[in-house]
């Protein structure tokens, strides 16, 4: 059915800009051909193949260079990824055992995906690699994939959801964009943060507007109403700092050596997670020593000034590491992951450790180390008593199990700190598959269960006299990271493009105020209610 004026569309808001403006559905452009077996000879799927990855690569550099910005750094990874030779390698195999180009690349790129998925950082890029594989493959097919959108006007886009090709293409005229999927960290939420388009994701409602249709997307108000009357948006917040120092510390997340270099470029203080696997999601063998002291090394070496808190591996279930042949199970997610891998794995967490207080020493910096995936008191004790006797740093643990996070106050004299992983918590707190893009709602950081085992963990460290942070993807919401400094978190860490707005967010008020917002989110039943109440309560300090 149509939406009716004045009709009110949930979602999730992206951003802090409202915006009105004419729908434009964007379709799905035509459907790809099914795999098919070659008809061709084995040169021939082999050139055209490589005919249309260099089609796709020299459109990504146009697009680059018209999008410009973040969008260009994405493109310039998004070439590596198309050009890659080991992915070539493996689809050119399947053209040798008789698969035509386009599935060939598929298939490719399928299995390369599943390597890649499960953390955050490349759940979203996962969607982005597919995305090119069906370029090459609409080449392939000569089927035509450019969007049209006109240059001029207020369009508001509406779609599933959006590819980084697909933004590039976003002209001036695009003042809204609205998708029926996708959560706040999809790449459609990066750009339009990063561009200040208004947004809402993961609105599924969206399905009943049609092009023509005039709508306030309305993203402080987490909803799109079908009217043209600006002034219904729900008034939205600008920070500004008026302390020099945030309330609490703002780390930055690391994966690489180039997310060390560019969270030194921001105002981060030291790094809060770096989530070490992802240097090995694609290693084939397991790094030995001398290389796992070189890279950290550097790594440690290159980041912000401040701590720099190193996670040991987090494998298994969403973030498969091939190296360490983890059996197939049934439920991945409840499985052996994480710290659990200690019991076939010592060897290489050991070496982990032992890799890391040899770059701590060399590089002079101040590391701490923690276990990904803890449970039970033993087991943060078992991490600590082990890392404790190999290296001189802080030892702590991550709460991402509801079991540990109810007994946080019972860890003094056992760890220095923690550091709540809030993706996983949320996962397991709502039994909610976090790769799953429909249960974007339950997984909503606002929502209340959270919050309350976020200050019960808050308080529980305060007992126990340890530190608490909080590193997962809610902490880059600037209202958010409020909200935690409030509830007692000791320091958060972000995401490197949101170090200048949870900066600017934690330095806008004092703690006695945000304790005061923490308390009236603390006693709201609803996602939708806590983030209003935190605006609200923020807005009139
Ligand atoms: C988390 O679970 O919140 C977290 C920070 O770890 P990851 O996202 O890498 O699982
Ligand atoms: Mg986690």
């Amino acid at each position: 059915m149509p939406s009716q004026p004045g009709a009110i569309l949930k979602g999730l808001g992206v951003g802090l800009v409202s915006a009105v403006g004419d729908v434009l559905i964007v379709k799905q452009s035509k459907p790809l051909p099914e795999w098919t077996r070659s008809t061709k000879s084995i040169d021939e799927e082999i050139s055209e193949l490589k005919s249309a990855i260099d089609f796709v690569s020299k459109n990504l550099d146009e697009l680059g260079q018209k999008a410009g910005g973040t969008s260009a750094e994405i493109f310039e990874a998004l070439k590596t990824l198309i050009e890659d030779e080991e992915l070539m390698e493996v689809a050119t195999a399947n053209i040798d055992v008789g698969w035509g180009a386009a599935a060939a690349i598929g298939k490719a790129v399928d299995e390369f995906a599943e390597l890649l998925g499960g953390d955050p950082t490349f759940e979203e890029r996962v969607a982005d690699f597919q995305d090119l594989s069906k370029r090459v493959q609409a080449r392939i097919a000569g089927i035509e994939m450019a969007l049209s959108i006109p240059e001029k006007g207020r369009i508001v886009l509406v779609g599933e959801d959006f590819s980084p090709a697909d933004t590039a293409q976003f002209t001036d005229a695009v003042v809204g964009v609205i998708t029926l999927k996708g959560g706040p960290t999809s790449h459609t939420a990066i750009i339009c943060r990063s561009k200040s388009i208004a947004a809402v994701v993961s609105c599924p409602d969206a399905a009943s507007l049609e092009t023509g249709d005039r709508v306030l997307v309305d993203p402080v108000g987490d909803r799109v109403l079908v009217s043209d009357d600006e002034s219904l948006a729900t008034k939205s917040l600008e920070f500004v700092a008026i302390n020099s120092e945030p309330l609490v510390p703002v780390r930055a997340n690391i994966g690489t050596l180039e997310d060390a270099k560019a969270a030194r470029e921001t105002r981060a203080n030291g790094v809060g997670l770096f989530r070490t696997e992802l240097l090995y999601l694609s290693a084939k063998t397991q790094p030995s020593l001398e290389q796992q002291v070189a890279s950290y090394t550097e790594i440690l070496k290159a980041a912000p000034e401040g701590p720099i808190v190193v996670r040991t591996i987090d494998a298994g279930s969403d973030k498969p590491v091939p190296f360490l042949n983890m059996p197939e199970e049934e439920n991945p997610s409840l499985g052996v992951r994480g710290y659990r891998l200690i019991v076939d794995h010592r060897d290489f967490i050991e070496s982990q450790l032992k890799a890391l207080e040899s770059a701590r020493v060399a590089s002079g910096r101040e590391v701490w180390v923690m276990a990904p995936m803890i449970a039970t008191a033993e087991e943060a004790k078992a991490f600590a008593d082990l890392a404790r006797s190999i290296g001189g740093y802080k030892v702590g643990i991550m709460v991402e199990t509801p079991s540990i996070a109810l007994i946080v106050d019972q860890l003094g004299g056992v760890i220095d700190f923690v550091s709540v992983g809030t993706n996983d918590l949320s996962q397991y707190l709502f039994a909610a598959d976090r790769m799953n893009p429909s249960l974007g709602a339950l997984l909503n950081h606002w929502q209340p269960a959270l919050i309350k085992s976020l200050a019960r963990i808050a308080s529980g460290a305060k007992a126990a006299g340890i530190s608490s942070g909080v590193c997962g993807e809610s902490a880059s919401d600037p209202a958010f990271a409020v909200v935690l400094a409030g509830l007692g978190m000791d320091s958060v860490s972000v995401s490197k493009s949101q170090v200048t707005a949870v900066h600017n967010a934690l330095s806008s008020l004092s703690l006695a105020d945000a304790k005061e917002v923490a308390n009236a989110v603390l006693k709201e039943t609803t996602a939708e209610a806590a983030r209003a109440t935190a605006l609200r309560e923020i807005a009139n300090r």
